[in-house]
């Protein structure tokens, strides 16, 4: 073993776990470094605090004298935790976070220092983010930015900086984040949302979307990680051969969490807490140092700042442990890879989940509503639902037999299946009083029972219902939960219009009952949203014949995949919605293209390096080795020394073989970046780096492989994957 990988190995075997004992009850600590609700309702007048609900349920502006009282309260509690710096917290489309911290200290007229912060540094900030991607939208004689406050993303203190989560737009009034569109797509199906749940409570005021993520994730020692360039510039092993044993054994899969990991989660579970981030299921995943941590559901747009916020925290959290915390969807090949699993549904304000079945036949009707308005919506827009997913990273997972499929599809289960065939039998137009009785004792009356025992679960479906939610599972590791939540909420909205809107003209013009209206509307869209449902293998050859014979999309990479963002058909619908307009649209598109174009490109540049400078040199050195030792045996026996020396020379030749090989594809890649580099057109040059020079990468890896199986443990220079997967 190489002296760099044995210091590794040996400095991450002799880890003792960090010691970690603070295992306290979490309700007590839940949320301390949150100014929530009720800190607020402490800290603030009662007027003040009422006027700051209002801002918050209707989305009305914040005035100024209001602001100045919040951000005096903010500034005490931030003190009294010893905070001493405030930042406006965003999430810019770099897919990270960013924040800027400021101290509260500043100094009077009179030269005296004093703690301040005021109603217009809570409200608005100006940071000199010119360099975060824009797509163009900035490169204008209009060159500046603000951050604005999200009140409905409580301000939290993380380290000694309090933290305001903020929306990030162009001063021309365009979205330069991720938080923006949510926000507005949010804001469509609350609207859109509320219209339909008073068919059925006249009472609902607001509907929220709520968010569920499971996030997967894998723990490498840290002194291992420094070992690969390639962990640390890609995030994922580029080359390596397969461990000798890897999952087959399905032995980590729920098994007992290792202890330095344990202590890592414990750690990581109670900072969590204390930051309100509602952490309750920890697991192993299928792979080898895998693991998965999933909260309790939110709002979306809150779980969206808490996935973010989570996975920061990670990041931090694992440094004190000497892990490195892997997010990229597929960091080693044929190991399972990771993904963060979107559970959704809508609920109202008054606690009822529209997704969930009730106890009267009027609140399943409710059910069925949403339930096959969501399915209409999917299928007729399963394009952009699988371009909201699209990353070079998750290009690795979707439809590699581990991962839902790239095409769409959404599972029901076979007893809700049952259902929506009874209801495509429903009668046009008025229903006579039989049919009515036998829809409301045998079709809808039976379904929370139905639902009680729909266990069957198909792991390989992108979008399924588990009873009471929908499960996005295409959703990558990496990914930032705003942009799937965005589409799909936005296309659940304009679904929900459309559905007010026909349902009110078979209501007033053909004056049919409600009920009548409604089961009349879902009948067609049950009809019309038929390509969609999939009950079977979603991993199967056969499912992706029968996909395109339904006129799915089937888009395998990013750069096809996020074509369909700028359709007219998806501008038209964002636009309506109030989401994004055509700059916007375009802007983000570019910056996924580019991002993608970028991520290709440091791996071409990483993988080039590391096979020419770390595995030819290692190869060369091995093969001398080999020279040596033919030159010393014939030496020894003259002309007889084939006999003795014949593995030798196959190793010799193979080695050449393999760094002849590595050279011309090295030299070919990089060709074909050069000449992908000189293309403008983002969308051509996309391509290029998709079809033609990540292709030469597997070319490059499995030489590079093959030279792993052959050359001298001792002088292999790169951690392997046994070492990668199997050290914790
Ligand atoms: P699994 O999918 O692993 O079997 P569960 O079905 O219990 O686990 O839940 C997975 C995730 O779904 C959890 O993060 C949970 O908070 C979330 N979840 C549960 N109910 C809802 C809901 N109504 N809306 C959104 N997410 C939900
Ligand atoms: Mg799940």
């Amino acid at each position: 073993m190489s002296t760099l990988r044995f210091d590794a190995l040996k400095t991450s075997m002799n880890r003792t776990p960090v010691k970690y004992d603070v295992d306290i009850n979490r309700s007590s600590i839940y949320g301390s470094n949150v100014f929530d609700i009720h800190k607020m309702q402490n800290f603030l007048a009662k007027t003040t605090y009422k006027k700051l609900l209002e801002t918050i349920n209707k989305n009305h502006t914040i005035q100024r004298d209001i602001a100045d009282q919040i951000a005096v309260a903010m500034k005490e509690w931030a003190i009294s935790k010893d905070a001493t710096h405030y930042t406006h917290w965003f999430q810019p489309l770099t897919g990270s976070t960013a924040e800027k911290h400021d101290a509260f200290f500043e100094i009077t007229n009179s030269g005296q220092g004093i703690e301040q912060f005021e109603g217009k540094q809570l409200v608005q900030q100006e940071p000199d983010a010119s360099s975060f991607p824009n797509g163009g939208i900035r490169n204008t004689f209009e060159a500046r930015g603000y951050t604005a406050w999200d009140p409905t993303s409580p301000a939290f203190i993380f380290g000694s900086t309090l933290c305001i989560p903020t929306v990030f737009v162009a001063y021309t009034g365009e979205a330069l984040d991720y938080k923006t569109p949510l926000l507005r797509a949010l804001n469509a199906v609350d609207s859109s949302a509320t219209l339909v749940a008073r068919y059925f409570d006249k009472n609902v005021r607001k509907v929220s979307a709520s968010l569920g993520w499971e996030q997967e994730y894998f723990l490498i020692d840290k002194s291992l990680a420094i070992s690969r360039p390639d962990i640390e510039l890609t995030g994922r092993t580029l080359l390596g051969h397969s461990s000798a044993k890897g999952q087959q054994l399905d032995d980590h899969y729920f098994g007992t969490i290792p202890t330095r990991a344990l202590n890592f989660m414990r750690d990581l579970e109670m900072e969590s807490v204390l930051l309100g981030i509602p952490v309750k299921t920890r697991h192993n995943e299928v792979a080898p140092n895998q693991f998965e941590l999933a909260p309790i559901y939110e709002e979306a747009n809150l779980a969206v700042d808490h996935n973010s916020l989570l996975m920061d925290l990670m990041k931090k959290v694992a440094e004190r442990h000497h892990f490195k915390v892997l997010f990229h969807e597929k960091p080693f090949a044929g190991v399972n890879g990771s993904g963060k699993h979107n559970n959704w549904s809508l609920k109202t304000d008054q606690g009822v989940n529209l997704l969930a079945p009730g106890k009267t036949p009027m609140s399943n009707l409710q059910f069925l509503t949403f339930f096959i308005n969501t399915i209409k919506a999917v299928c007729d827009n399963e394009e952009l639902l699988r371009a909201s997913i699209a990353s070079a990273s998750n290009d690795h997972r979707l439809g590699a037999n581990e991962a839902p499929p790239a095409i769409m599809s959404v599972f029901i289960g076979a007893q809700l299946t049952k259902v929506l065939g009874e209801l495509e039998g429903v009668t046009k137009g008025k229903l006579s009083p039989e049919e009515k009785t036998d829809l409301k004792l045998n079709v809808v009356g039976k379904i929370p029972e139905i639902l009680l025992d729909n266990t069957d679960r198909n792991r390989t479906s992108p979008f399924a219902f588990t009873g009471n939610k929908f499960e996005f599972r295409a959703v990558g590791s990496m990914a930032n939960c705003a942009n799937p939540m965005t589409v799909l909420n936005s296309i659940v909205a304009k679904q929900l219009i459309e559905f007010k809107a026909e349902t009110d003209e078979l209501i007033d013009k053909k004056g049919l009952k409600k009920d009548e209206a409604i089961f009349n509307i879902l009948r067609e869209y049950i009809k019309k949203s038929k390509a969609i449902l999939f009950e079977g293998n979603g991993y199967g050859e056969s499912w992706k014949k029968e996909a395109k014979k339904r006129g799915l999309s089937n888009n395998k990479n990013t750069p096809n995949a996020l074509k369909v963002k700028i359709d007219p058909k998806t501008i038209e619908l964002y636009k309506c919605l109030n989401v994004m307009n055509k700059i916007e649209i375009e802007a983000r598109y570019e910056i996924e293209l580019e991002e993608y174009i970028h991520r290709i490109q440091i791996e071409g540049r990483v993988l080039g390096d590391i096979a020419r400078n770390h595995i030819i040199p290692t190869a060369v050195k091995y093969q001398n080795i080999l020279i040596n030792n033919v030159r010393g045996l014939k030496d020894i026996y003259g002309k007889e020394f084939n006999k003795y020396a014949s593995e030798q020379l196959i190793l010799i030749s193979d080695i050449s073989k393999y760094i002849e090989a590595i050279n011309s594809e090295v030299t070919n890649m990089t060709d074909e970046r050069k000449k992908a580099n000189i293309i403008e057109e983002s969308t051509k040059k996309a391509q290029a780096y998709c079809n033609k020079v990540k292709p030469l990468f597997d070319k490059i890896r499995y030489s590079c492989d093959k030279l792993e199986l052959l050359i001298d443990d001792e002088l292999w220079p790169l951690a392997k994957y046994r070492e990668l997967l199997f050290t914790t």
